[in-house]
Formats: C-alpha cells, sequence, structure tokens
C-alpha cells in the first residue's frame, strides 16, 4: 500500500538546532515502570517504536543527582558514568533505526524524597513534602546549592553525550523539577535573584539552557520542555498570562519547545474527561511568539488531527506519549498506508496506573508493551505457527477477540464463536456507559483486522454446549465466556453475604448496562473502587434518578488514584448531583430502604433508596469449562490437544488483562514454555563486601 498523499507533510523533516528529525512524529517521554530497574526491558520497548517511525525517542525522567531520588519510583538515572551503558544501550537501539534519541534531565526538587540517598530535598523555599505527604519537608536552597545543582546539570549533559543522545532536554515541567519550582510564586518567596519578578523565576531555567548550549549545543539540540499552564487559576501559572511571558522571555532560547500542561492528572487526562487534541487551547499561540520548532502531545491518534494541527500552524512535531505505546508503529503505519491497522490509544491510563504502582507499564491495546525485551513480543510481528491445528475460540469478549486475531496472525485456522448478537462482550457493553465510548476500539480494532483475514470464520448469536465443543474438530480450544457481577455484595469489605440481597430491588451492573431501570431513589453501593460505581451513578443521574453513591472508602473510586482520575471522578458526581456517602459498608436492604453503618463508628444510618446497584466483586462465567475439565478422556477422543480458559472466566479483572490473556494464549500454543516465562533482569553483584 503507499500512503495517502494528504499525510506527507507528517513526513517532512524537522530541524532541532544541529540535528534534524527525519518526520513529525515526537515520543514525548514517559513513565514506564521499567527505567533503571529494568533497563534491558525499557531499552527494547524503546528500540520498536524507532522501528516504528517515530523520529524522536526519548526516555522518562532522567535523574541527574542523589538530591533527586524518586524511590520506589523506577524512572532513570543519570547521577554518575556508573548509570552511562543503559542508556547507550538503549541510544545505539534508536538510532539502529535512524531516530534522535533525545534525554530528559531531570531534578525533582521538592518531589524527591530521597528515600534511597537520605538526602534532604532540594526546593526555592522552605516547603513539607507534597507528593506523598512524608513527614519532612524540603529546605530552601542556598545560592552554593544552585550552582551545585547548575554544575550537576551541566555533567548529565556531558554523559548524555557521551552516552550517544543527540538531543538536551530541558525541563521545567508538571511541577516536577527545580526550574519550574522556582517560577511560581507560591514555591519561591526568595529574596535573591531568582526571586521576586518574573525575569529572576526564570532565571534558573535560562541559566540551565545556555549551559547546555554552551557546553553541547553545536552538535546536540538543546530543548525546552515547559508546562504552560496547571489549570489551577490565578493560584498557578496561566498560558495566557506568566506561561505566554515565560516563552516570550525564553523565546528563541531553546531549539524546539515542547509544550505540556501541568499536573501529569492534567497533562495525560483519560478519554472519559477529554477529547483527543485537548491540549491545543493552551499551545496555541506558541508558534506566534517563536520561530523554533514546537511539540506539544494531546492523545493524538489520527492522522487528519495531526495534519490539521500542522497545517494550521498549532505545532511543528505531533508529541504522543500513550499512542506511542499501544501503537508503536503508528507512524510506520501511517506511511504504508495502513491507517485501518492503527491500534489507537483508548486514553483508559492503565499504563499510567502500572508506572504508579512501580511495576512494568501494561496496556489495554497493545499486549505486548512491557514485553518485547523478556518475552520476545514484538508489537507488529508473530512468530508463524508451530502446529497444524486449528483454534476454536468460544466467546469474543476482549480476551476472545485478541485470542482470535493473533492465532490467525500465526497462521491457524480460527473459529471465534459468541453467543451474543455483537461481539466485544464487556467492551461493547461497557462503552455505552457514559464516557466510555473511546474504549469501544478495543473492540473495533479487532473485529476489522478480523474480517480482513481469510482463515477466520465468526459465528454471532451461538452458545457453545460443551458437547458442542467436542463435536467441533478443533485441535485447541479457548474459553473466553467472561464473568458477571454479584450480587450477594461480597468485596473487599463485606466477605459474607449481605442480608436482603437477594431482594428484588437489587441489582448489578449487568443488570444496568442490559437496560433494567429501578423505581426511584438508588444506592449503589461501590466496593469495586476503580470506576464502574461512578459511571453507573453518571447512568442513573441521567436517566433521572435520585443517586447515592456509598463506599466503605474515604473516596470514591480510590484506585483511580492510579489512573490519575480520583479528583475529577469524586468532582464530576458532585457536579451532578450525586450523593456522596464515603466510609460506609452496607448493613441491610428491607422495605424501610437502606441501612449503612459507619465503617469506624458502627453507627447506623438509614437511607430512603429503594433499590440497590451492588458494585461489589466478580464471579467467572466458567461453567462451560468447568464442564469440560473432567472430560479428559473426550476431549482427547475427539482431537483436543488443549483447553484454555481465559480473560475473565479464568480470572476477573482489567479488560487489559483480557486482551493480555488472548494474546498470550495464541504466543504460546504449540510453543514449550518455561517455568518462568519470561527473561528477568537481575541486579549484578559488584563486588564482595566486607563489613567494618
Ligand atoms: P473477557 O473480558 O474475558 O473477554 P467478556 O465478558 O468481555 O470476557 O466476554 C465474554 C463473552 O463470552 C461474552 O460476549 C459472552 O456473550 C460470551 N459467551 C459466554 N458464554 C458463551 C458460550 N457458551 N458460547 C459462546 N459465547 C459465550
Ligand atoms: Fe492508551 Fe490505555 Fe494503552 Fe495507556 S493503557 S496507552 S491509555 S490504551
Amino acid at each position: 500500500m503507499t500512503r495517502d498523499a494528504r499525510y506527507d507533510i507528517l513526513f517532512e523533516p524537522v530541524k532541532i538546532g544541529p540535528v534534524t528529525a527525519k518526520n513529525r512524529f515526537y515520543q514525548a517521554p514517559h513513565c514506564n515502570g521499567m527505567g533503571r530497574s529494568f533497563p534491558s526491558s525499557m531499552a527494547a520497548m524503546r528500540s520498536v517504536k524507532a522501528e516504528g517511525g517515530w523520529a524522536v525517542i526519548s526516555p522518562e525522567q532522567v535523574e541527574i543527582h542523589p538530591t533527586s531520588d524518586i524511590t520506589p519510583a523506577t524512572e532513570c538515572r543519570f547521577w554518575s558514568d556508573q548509570d552511562i551503558p543503559y542508556l547507550a544501550r538503549m541510544c545505539d537501539a534508536v538510532h539502529e533505526h535512524d531516530a534522535l534519541a533525545s534525554i530528559e534531565l531531570c531534578h525533582n526538587g521538592f518531589c524527591a524524597t530521597n528515600n534511597y540517598s537520605r538526602e534532604v530535598p532540594l526546593s526555592p523555599g522552605h516547603i513539607p513534602e507534597v507528593y506523598h505527604n512524608n513527614p519532612l519537608q524540603a529546605r530552601m536552597m542556598t545560592k552554593s546549592d544552585i550552582r551545585d545543582f547548575r554544575k550537576w546539570h551541566l555533567d548529565a549533559v556531558k554523559r548524555a553525550k557521551t552516552a550517544g543522545f543527540d538531543i538536551i532536554c530541558c525541563y521545567a515541567g508538571h511541577n516536577l523539577t527545580l526550574p519550574g519550582m522556582f517560577m511560581l510564586p507560591r514555591y519561591n518567596s526568595r529574596s535573591d535573584e531568582y526571586g521576586g519578578s518574573l525575569e529572576n523565576r526564570v532565571r534558573l531555567f535560562r541559566e540551565i539552557i545556555e549551559d547546555a548550549k554552551d557546553a553541547v549545543g553545536d552538535t546536540m539540540g538543546v530543548i525546552a520542555r515547559f508546562s504552560v499552564d496547571e489549570l489551577r487559576g490565578a493560584e498557578g501559572l496561566e498560558a495566557d498570562k506568566e506561561g505566554r511571558e515565560i516563552i516570550e522571555m525564553l523565546a528563541e532560547l531553546p531549539d524546539l519547545w515542547d509544550i505540556c500542561l501541568a499536573e501529569w492528572h492534567n497533562d495525560s487526562q483519560t478519554s472519559r474527561f477529554s477529547d483527543e487534541g485537548y491540549q491545543e487551547p493552551f499551545v496555541d499561540f506558541v508558534k506566534k511568539v517563536t520561530t523554533k520548532p514546537v511539540v506539544a502531545v494531546g492523545r493524538y491518534t489520527t492522522p487528519d488531527h495531526m495534519v490539521s494541527i500542522v497545517n494550521r500552524g498549532i505545532v511543528d512535531m505531533i508529541g504522543a506519549a500513550r499512542p506511542s505505546i499501544a501503537d508503536p508503529f503508528l507512524p510506520k503505519k501511517i506511511e504504508e498506508g495502513r491507517i485501518e491497522d492503527i491500534r489507537e490509544c483508548i486514553g483508559c491510563n492503565i499504563c499510567v496506573a502500572w508506572n504508579n504502582m512501580q511495576a512494568p507499564m501494561r496496556c489495554t491495546q497493545n499486549p505486548t508493551a512491557s514485553e518485547e525485551w523478556r518475552r520476545g513480543w514484538h508489537p507488529d510481528r508473530i512468530a508463524p505457527k508451530n502446529d497444524d491445528g486449528s483454534v476454536l475460540i468460544v466467546g469474543a469478549g476482549p480476551a476472545g477477540l485478541e485470542a482470535a486475531l493473533a492465532a490467525a496472525q500465526r497462521g491457524h485456522d480460527v473459529i471465534l464463536a459468541e453467543a451474543a448478537q455483537e461481539l466485544g462482550g464487556r467492551v461493547s457493553r461497557e462503552s455505552r456507559l457514559p464516557g466510555l465510548a473511546v474504549w469501544a476500539r478495543v473492540r473495533d480494532y479487532r473485529t476489522y483486522q478480523l474480517s480482513q483475514m481469510a482463515n477466520v470464520e465468526v459465528y454471532l448469536s451461538s452458545t457453545v454446549t460443551a458437547q458442542q465443543v467436542l463435536e467441533f474438530g478443533a485441535r485447541h480450544v479457548a474459553i473466553a465466556t467472561g464473568a458477571h457481577w454479584r450480587r450477594d455484595g461480597y468485596g473487599r469489605y463485606h466477605q459474607f453475604p449481605i442480608p436482603g440481597t437477594d431482594s428484588d430491588r437489587l441489582l448489578t451492573p449487568d443488570d444496568i448496562m442490559a437496560g433494567t431501570r429501578p423505581e426511584g431513589a438508588v444506592l449503589i453501593f461501590d466496593d469495586d473502587h476503580y470506576y464502574m460505581g461512578s459511571v453507573i451513578a453518571e447512568q442513573l443521574i441521567a436517566d433521572g434518578h435520585k443517586v447515592f453513591l456509598a463506599t466503605p472508602f474515604p473516596e470514591v473510586a480510590s484506585w483511580t488514584h492510579n489512573t490519575l482520575e480520583q479528583h475529577r471522578i469524586q468532582a464530576h458526581l458532585l457536579e451532578i448531583g450525586v450523593n456522596i456517602i464515603t466510609s460506609h459498608g452496607l448493613q441491610s436492604i428491607d422495605d424501610n430502604g437502606v441501612k449503612l453503618s459507619c465503617v469506624y463508628s458502627g453507627r447506623e444510618r438509614l437511607v430512603e433508596a429503594s433499590a440497590v446497584v451492588m458494585v461489589t466483586s466478580r464471579l467467572p462465567e466458567d461453567s462451560l469449562y468447568q464442564e469440560l475439565v473432567p472430560e479428559s478422556d473426550k476431549l482427547r477422543d475427539a482431537g483436543i490437544a488443549s483447553l484454555k480458559p481465559i480473560g475473565d472466566c479464568f480470572g476477573p479483572a482489567t479488560i487489559a488483562a483480557a486482551v493480555y490473556e488472548g494474546h498470550r494464549f495464541a504466543r504460546e500454543l504449540g510453543e514449550d514454555v518455561a517455568d518462568i516465562p519470561f527473561r528477568r533482569e537481575l541486579t549484578e553483584l559488584s563486588s564482595a563486601f566486607e563489613l567494618p
């Protein structure tokens, strides 16, 4: 296929000081839970992006000194020459694919709690540690500390050159770095030349850019990453006030401007709360005040939108973190005219969540994310089949769809049977709930791909029985029949059934998604703590119900701190009139209403609701699998070599987990799988130790 001429503009080179990006695709630095702890995994993940056509590749933030130690978060480090080899490995891998390697040097100031180094955190002024609310404070930097910081930054610049990087990114973004902290009056009340006027508050950022330019500016690009707005009104930086003035002051100094929002929850908004291109209103002035190239993110996944923001003079390069995780080959697919093959990010922030849990990121759309090195999974290639057998997959939710697609890509003949009249399982049902429409991409990408394959047969409205599985003649069978929500209230807080839950006033999310609606006021009991309780609340408000949302936790949707959504969810529920009751368990349900009890005092409270939606936990829909397991003789006689439950019917979890399990099923078909099915990265012992 050849690319559509409309997209040619995306493949024009962009000069970044003395270096040139081969096209307009810029992989913005992003955390991934690997970094220095899993350096080969991190390097391989960046390498496939370079192979996939991104012209600029950057690792996540790189801490420059032991006073910037954000342990347990596992980002990259450049404290000394000891750190050079793994970052050099990443550079080499990126260069192999003709991409530029950029490095985001970072000092986290008062966000660095220095758990490992035990240094006292540094800051423009005395300030309590606010990132994790640990019982410690950052100290106000002296002039000598500022000189030290500039030296550490410069040392890191020189190390970056030695490692083979092409671009130095000077970072004042996300309220995570010292130069950015110095800009904000709420942190900086200094009376020296680094405080007071805007020029003084910007001085440190200017100095580190100038230092870097003096040291390497003739051979490396030196760029600025800057958060132009904090979305906190006059209390913070605003794009139409000091945000703009700062860019005007430094306009021609860096070789490129990478503009974003602070803090991270504003920069990486989910699709539940924002659309593609949501940062444009904060960025659209930048090219008017500088002649240097501009890059910005905004969850861009559609080439027409990308062309539009270049043609309208908003940006010169398309910044992308999450779209590059969901599809590392996004640029290549546009270049080769394979638009329908793009696996578009759904904006769910599952990748962010696992990073926040200090584990290798995972992705709902891309099951190979973080598996490139340790399992050898490539995002755009899969090994041909090792076994000639056909594959029957029962259930076409995310697990079944991905299993079918990956098995078919390996060359197996695949039969996919689904009881419902549509494909997609929970993704189809959930994407009809408020705010989750974009999640349908998980289904749409896979159904389109399957529709293009000659070796796949899909049967809708086909409830498969155990007898039919035996009669089908498939060599491999995957049972992907999903899960259903429990009615009895069993969850994290209540681990016995709750009295009254056999009542017909009781519903589950499955009932709501199937269109059942209760009478009158409804109480949602959320002991799940992810998105479901809050989206059901939104749905019922939209349907005209009075809604209470009760949870045993002190806040709603507590787990969504990991996806950076908790604050937005709680604010939105309050705005639309949901009555939130925190720290309460469910005592009983009867004709008088719903009795709750405080998780601390046990004090009871009656809520006048005539129905309860129970959002607590799920049970696997595994009866088909359970029927077949004892029939090993019959399975053998039927020529079935493998039978596997996958996805929610094996272990109810996220959509990402179901996609991954489906993919894994197909990758492992006919292969020998070791007890530990992936390569591990172990810390090397450096020398024998002697205690004094
Ligand atoms: P997962 O997240 O694991 O993919 P889902 O619940 O999204 O699970 O999807 C499971 C799918 O399996 C649903 O669409 C459901 O209709 C289908 N299903 C369940 N039992 C059968 C069966 N016996 N035969 C065919 N399809 C089934
Ligand atoms: Fe996008 Fe979700 Fe994948 Fe992150 S996990 S890249 S938000 S699809």
